[in-house]
Order: C-alpha cells, then structure tokens, then sequence
C-alpha cells in the first residue's frame, strides 16, 4: 500500500504533508464515491437532455457530466434490480452470479468473489449505505447500513451488524447524511475508501420528501410520443405485458389517490408520523377530491395518470440530485473532491409512459440503457461525452483498475478506464449481450435475450413462445418496427445470429432453454 510516508520518502522530502487527503490527484490511489438510484430513468437527467429537460431539471446530477464524462450508452446485462446488483458486484453475468431475478430468488451468494472484498484486501476501506435488495448479508465492506427489501420512503428501516432500527425522516436524506458521517471517518482513517451509497428513490410507489411534496403539483409534462402504443408491428411479448400506465398503474396504490384513507395504513405511507401525515394530507386531499368529481375516463384518464404518476417520480428525483449536490459540496469543502472519483448511475433504465409504460425488464432502449457519469479530476475530460458501448459489467473491473487492484481474468466485462481517457481501444466491444428471465412474474414480460450493435437489436422471446424480434434503430429509433421477417435484413439477421451465438458461448449461457429455440 502507497502511504503518505512512503511518497514522501520516494520523493526524498524532508516535511510529511499533514493531510493524507491534500495530495495533488495522481499521486494516491483515488476514493471512490458510487452513487446508484433506483429506478431512474435517463429521460429524467437533464444533463442528457430529452423531454423533461426544461420541466424537471438534475442541476447537481449535471455537474458531474459537467466535470467528467457522460455514456450515452451504457448497457444492462438483465434489466431488473437485484440483478443489476450482483453484476455490478460480481462482474459476471446473471447465470453465473447466480442472481437471476428479483421473485423466487435464493439469496445473493456472498460468499463469491466481489470488487469491494478486492478492494478491501488491497487496503481500501468500503462502506455500502443504502439499498442492497440482494436478500444477503453483505460482505466486502467495512462498514454497512442497509435498508431491508425495497426499504420505505418515510421512517424507514434499516439493518446493520448489530440488527434493525428504525429512523426517522426521509429515506433519501437519511442515506445522505448515513454517507457523509462515514465519510467524515474515512477521511481521517489514513486509508483510500470506496463508499456505494444507494438510493431507494425513485422506487415504485414513488412517494416524494416533505421538502418536494409541491414541487411538480401544477406542472403538466410533454408526453412521449408512444405513450398510446397498440404495439402493432411486434409480437406476443409486447401485446400481453402487465405494465401499462393505462391498466396496470393503480390509482389508489401507485397514485396515493386514496378515497378511503384507511387503504394507506399498509402502505410504505402508514409509517408517517402526525406531522408528516399533515403536510402530505395537505397536498394530496385536494388533488384525491378533484380527481373523484371529474370522473376521467379513456385517454383523459391514462393522460391525467401519466401527469400524477411523473409529478411524483421526479419529485423523488428532486431529492437524489440534492443529495448527489450535498456529498460533491461535501468533498469540495473537504479537500477530497480532486482525489475521489464520483459516478452516478442508475440500477437500470425505467419507461416514463414510453410504450404507455412504466416499470423495466426489456431490452429496449428506455429499460436496457441506464444513465452512467463518471468524474475522474485529472484523468476524464470535463464535459466529455460517450457513445461507446459500455455495461454495468465493466464497472467492478473499471473500479479495480483506478485503485490499481488486481483484476481477476473470470470477470467478464472491461475496465472502461481506456475509455474514461478518451482513449477507447480499437477492439472495445461492438456488440452488447442481455439476459432477462422474471417470467412468469410482475409484469409478464417474457423471457428473452438477444444481442445489440450500434444500430441493430435482435431480440429472442422464449419459454411460453417462440418469437424473435429484430429492431433498426437507424430508420426506427422508438423501435415501433420489427423487421424480422423483412427479407431485406436477411443477412443482417444471419450475421446477428452467428454474433449472438459467439457472445452465449463467451459468456458460458449455458440455459439450454433458450440454446434449444436459437434458428439452425
Ligand atoms: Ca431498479
């Protein structure tokens, strides 16, 4: 391990500068600082421009695509929380992690190899606060708070070494301020750190912070262009999926539109205190009367639902990008802010009435791509932005590789650290493998996997049918068309195919389910 004597004995200086943490970046190994929110769709980050941009902008989130770099593309392996997780844990695919889905799951095997046990064998101190969502223990870290399952909104659990407890307040806040005691130690421990501080927001059922309960009330947002897709041109999958904002998105639940309050005791909203209770009422008593006299029905009803639903999404949203604002003021007033790397991710991509979703799960664009910024002070450009195809399984190895830690060779994705320099080898990846397996379950979206380019996408529905699906995202970028059986894509399909097979083979799928349905 690098010690502040020992450069300053390598460099022959007489003074021993006080502060482990005031070294120029460089000359240390760098902390690290992973945020993750839940849920948060790169629709609803205003560094990355889209719709919302104006309506709800992320001015603390922006500041690190402001000094570092921002991935227009960065890819997930299996689009659901739990296992996003363990990939980024791990750094290996779902069927080798062992962490397929979120339902009917054993618990995540912490007794595997993970970035943060490396990184702790190689002197950093390690710290999760937050979100785990694995059903395990954690292990890897020095220190670890965690919220049980999904975790509440208000006075929320949480669970460490020595049990659970409750706190009172909001959960986002909480998380923040957990994070910035620890840091506060670590700072001083004399050690390099890495901190995970996971968000639940903005998590299903979205229930926003005393400070934003108002903050969206009267804003009406622009709606996507699919919001009513009849998804004519694609298969059973799309047509038979239970996640519409029209049918499946629950007035009383999801909305808090509750005509009969008591329906809210068993709710995440049953654990509000008095005060908490008041000042929600306040806010939503008017909007539950004006709801039930006006009667809505039909598309006036699924508008008036995508409004209520985004109002509260960002308002959860409004919360993360304070905090992701109080631990970069945290950093800079401390010293840290030019030897810490920050990134700022999400779990996975979210629909925000894309489709006439909401929810995860598929490989298309708004689910399969997740939001990924990285500051790196010194090493990545300021304002950069990428359009590589990166993973969240090249983040474990990425991280390895800035704290100059052994990366093991059974890791599957790359350190994007080439990349981060601007420098993206010539053999970066060119083609993306996905994997989702939760069927049946919430929201019936069938089973599939399939490959991703630049421009193509094809895509296997399998299980209960036997579907394939290819996509152009040049001519058809809302991905409205599948051109499977268009004979003008007969050989980009043939080529699609043999790729695909080539990264199963790679990636050791061995799920012969979906080997057995792959076209001869
Ligand atoms: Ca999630």
């Amino acid at each position: 391990m690098i010690t502040n004597l020992h450069i300053a004995t390598t460099l022959g200086l007489t003074v021993i500068a006080p502060l482990v943490y005031s070294q120029p970046a460089g000359s240390q190994r760098p902390n690290i600082v992973y945020i993750m929110s839940d849920d948060h769709a790169y629709q609803a980050i205003s560094a990355y421009g889209g719709r919302l941009k104006e309506y709800a902008p992320t001015p603390n989130i922006d500041r690190i695509a402001a000094t570092g770099m921002r991935f227009n593309r960065c890819l997930v392996t299996n689009s659901i929380s739990g296992p996003c997780r363990a990939v980024i844990l791990t750094g290996k695919y779902s069927h080798l992690n062992g962490y397929v889905a979120n339902e009917d799951q054993a618990p995540f095997d912490g007794s595997q190899q993970t970035f943060p046990k490396i990184l702790q064998k190689s002197g950093y101190n390690t710290a999760i606060i937050g979100k785990w969502h694995l059903e395990s223990e954690p292990t890897g870290f020095s220190h670890w708070e965690i919220l049980p399952g999904q975790g509440n909104y208000y006075n929320p659990d949480f669970i460490d070494k020595k049990g659970k407890h409750t706190e009172n307040g909001y959960v986002t806040e909480i998380i923040t301020q957990k994070s910035i005691s620890w840091l506060k130690e670590a700072m001083s421990a004399g050690k390099p750190f890495m901190l995970m501080m996971h968000h639940k927001a903005p998590h299903r059922e979205w229930e926003p912070g005393p400070n934003e309960l108002t903050l969206y009330r009267n804003i009406t947002f622009p709606e996507p262009e699919t919001l009513f897709d009849d998804y004519s041109g694609r298969g059973a999958a799309e047509k038979t999926q239970d996640m519409t904002i029209e049918k499946t998105l629950r007035i009383e639940q999801d909305l808090k539109l509750y005509r009969d309050k008591s329906g809210m005791k068993n709710t995440g909203l049953g654990r509000m205190d008095t005060g908490q209770k008041m000042r929600w009422d306040e806010v939503y008593d008017p909007i539950i009367r004006q709801f039930y006299e006006s009667g809505l029905t039909g598309t006036d009803l699924v508008r008036f639902k995508y409004q209520r639903y985004l109002q509260d999404y960002l308002a959860c949203i409004a919360a993360v990008d304070k905090s992701v604002g109080g631990i970069l003021d945290f950093l800079k007033e401390n010293g840290l802010d030019k030897n810490t790397i920050v990134i700022y991710a999400s779990d996975q991509g979210f629909y925000l009435g894309e489709h006439g979703w909401f929810d995860k799960r598929w490989m298309f664009e708004e689910s399969y791509r997740t939001p990924l910024l990285i500051q790196w002070p010194g090493k990545t450009a300021p304002g950069s932005v990428n359009n590589d195809i990166v993973s969240n399984i090249d983040l474990p190895e990425t991280f390895l590789e800035m704290a100059g830690a052994e990366v093991p060779s059974d890791m599957q994705g790359r350190s994007m650290v080439p990349v981060l320099k601007g420098k993206t080898p010539a053999d970066w990846r060119k083609e993306h493998y996905y994997h989702y397996y939760e069927y049946p379950g919430s929201h019936m979206v069938k089973r599939h996997y399939g490959i991703s380019t630049e421009r193509y996408k094809l895509i296997h529905f399998y299980y209960d049918i036997d579907e394939w699906e290819l996509f152009d995202l040049q001519s058809d970028p809302m991905e409205l068309k599948n051109v499977y059986n268009d004979p003008s894509y007969a050989d980009v399909k043939k080529d699609l195919y043999q790729r695909l097979t080539g990264l199963m083979k790679k990636y050791k799928d061995s799920d012969t389910m979906a080997k057995s349905f792959l076209p001869k």
